[in-house]
């Protein structure tokens, strides 16, 4: 069986090289994760939402920050 080549990203976040066996692969690390998600996020409600509640966007924040629960 040939083995899978080995997979190395830089980290959309912070372009430290990231090994695929990371468990937050292409991140290096949750935090950096969460950071790009972050951004992605504001932009979607940016264009779904063209009037933007501040409350939902401070709730949506709030839970990629404290975020340890298993789904
Ligand atoms: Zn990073």
């Amino acid at each position: 069986m040939p083995k899978p080549p080995k997979l190395k990203l830089n980290c959309p976040t912070c372009k430290k090289t990231v090994l695929a066996s990371n468990e937050d692969f292409p991140f290096c690390s949750d935090r950096c994760r969460r950071i790009d998600l972050g951004k992605w996020a504001m932009g979607v409600y940016k264009i779904s939402s063209p009037v933007l509640d501040p409350e939902v966007l401070e709730t949506s924040l709030e839970d990629l920050h404290g975020d340890n629960r298993e789904r």
